[in-house]
Formats: structure tokens, sequence, C-alpha cells
């Protein structure tokens, strides 16, 4: 479904991203793994088209997502992005911040965004909420309901970059949980996380990044627990 194929991205004299190949399959969960600034949120942002290549090709569902006559907006209506921090606007209420995107950018109309919208708050359990403000919920429903907006166009795949680094340690199971439910309904997703239990329960395939190479790739039964690179068990060791 995805397809990374020589992506290069430097900022001034800084190499971010090199020589990087990546294939993810449909229904397939990608882990990226790596050190601080080995450029694994650099990734995410060159697929999103958040960030210009310098060098290679991205494919999404066989199109090249990096030619510059490619629409942007129609390439993201594609993708789901959840961040770190939720993003979500303080002004609106929960269903509003689902529904803006649908209904702005992309002309949905208003009654059948707001159908959709309240689906996506009932599929990650906070329908309830759907006429609060941001602030009036918790770290963890914040981050669900970030992800029940990255989910409301019904994207053909899901980059998530560290979505559970803000939460108290007691919010991230939720977060996690459902997120492991969406891999078990078929979503493509493409990972960032230093959460290792859900790398090794969730991945189909984790990759460890180097200095923006993708030095290992392989199930996480073989990266995680008999890495094959010094550097990879380098890193392992470093965070256990
Ligand atoms: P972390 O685990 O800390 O989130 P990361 O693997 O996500 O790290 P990136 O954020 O992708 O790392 O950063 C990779 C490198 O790119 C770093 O050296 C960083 O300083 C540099 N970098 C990232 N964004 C920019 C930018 N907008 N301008 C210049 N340099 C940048
Ligand atoms: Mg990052």
């Amino acid at each position: 479904l995805l397809s990374l194929r020589g992506v290069r991205k430097s900022y001034g004299a800084n190499v971010v991203i090199d020589s990087f190949d990546l294939e993810v399959d449909e229904g397939e969960c990608v882990v990226l793994i790596g050190a601080s600034g080995s450029g694994k949120s650099t990734l995410l942002r060159c697929v999103n088209l958040l960030e210009v290549v310098d060098d290679g090709v991205i494919e999404l569902a066989g199109t090249d997502i990096t030619d510059p006559r490619a629409n942007a907006d129609k390439v993201r209506s594609k993708i789901g992005f959840v961040f770190q921090s939720y993003n979500l606007f303080p002004h609106l209420t929960v269903l509003d911040n689902i529904t803006l995107a649908p209904i702005r950018v992309h002309g949905v109309a208003r009654d059948v965004a707001r159908t959709r919208g309240l689906e996506m708050l009932d599929r990650v359990g906070l329908l309830e909420k759907a006429s609060a403000k941001p602030d009036e919920l918790s770290g963890g429903q914040q981050q669900r309901a970030a992800i029940a907006r990255a989910m409301v166009n019904s994207p053909q795949l899901l980059l998530l970059d560290e979505v559970t680094s803000a939460l108290d340690p007691e919010l991230v199971g939720e977060v996690l949980d459902l997120l492991r439910e969406l891999k078990d309904e078929g979503m493509t997703m493409l990972v960032c996380t230093h959460e290792m239990g859900f790398a090794r329960d969730v991945a189909d395939r984790v990759c460890f990044l180097h200095q923006g190479r993708p030095l290992e790739v392989g199930p996480p039964a073989q990266v995680l627990d008999d890495p094959r690179e010094p550097r990879t068990r380098e890193f392992l060791s470093r965070i256990r």
C-alpha cells in the first residue's frame, strides 16, 4: 500500500533521512523505533507531505505522492495523522474538531460529516463527550478524540507519532488498546513509538532507524529479541 524508495531529506547540510526503502502492506502495522533524532518524525512528515523530500519516491496505493503535480489535500485526505500533542482546537467542541476538515477542506455536507463524526466518536468510546470542549477531557480521551479525527475520512493509512508519550502512564493503555483494535479491523499503520510492549504485541514488523536509515527491519520477535545489528542491540539495551 505504501512504498518508499530511496527517500532522502536534509535540512541544510544535515541529512536526516537517507536512502530510505520501506514497504508497508495493506493491513500491516509497522513500528518505527530508534534514538531521538534518528529521523522517525521526519519520515512520517515526508509521507504526509508536511515535508518535501529531496530525492526518492513515495507511493500510496500506486500513486506517486511526491510528484510535484500531486494534489496535497487529496493525498492527505487518504492519510490520517496523529501527533504526540493532540492539537485539538480548544474553542471548538469535540465533534466540531472532528468535522472541521471534512466540511471545510473536503467539501463534505455538514449533516453527513456530523453523522460520520458521531460514528467515529462512538467508535473510540467518546460519544457522550461530543459537545464537550477538549479541556474537559482527560489526556487519554483527548488523544482518542484526535484519533477519531484522523479516522473520519476513512483514510487508507494511519500515521501515529508518539501518541502516548505526553500521557500519564495510567492513560497510555486506553490509547494503545484503541490502536490495537484499529489494527485488528484491518487499518494500515505506520507508528513511531517508544512503547516496546506495543511494538512487540501489535507490530507485524519493526523498523530500527539509525541516522535516517532503516538499519534493521523484521518481525518484532527478531528485531527486538534477537537483533542482528550491533547498533540495534545497543539501542535496545539503553532503553531497557
Ligand atoms: P524523537 O525520538 O526525539 O522524536 P526523531 O527520530 O523523531 O526523534 P526527528 O524529529 O525526525 O527525530 O529529527 C531528526 C533530525 O532532523 C534531528 O537532528 C533534528 O534536529 C532535525 N530536524 C527535524 N526537523 C527539523 C527542521 N524543521 N529543521 C531543521 N532540522 C530539523
Ligand atoms: Mg519524533
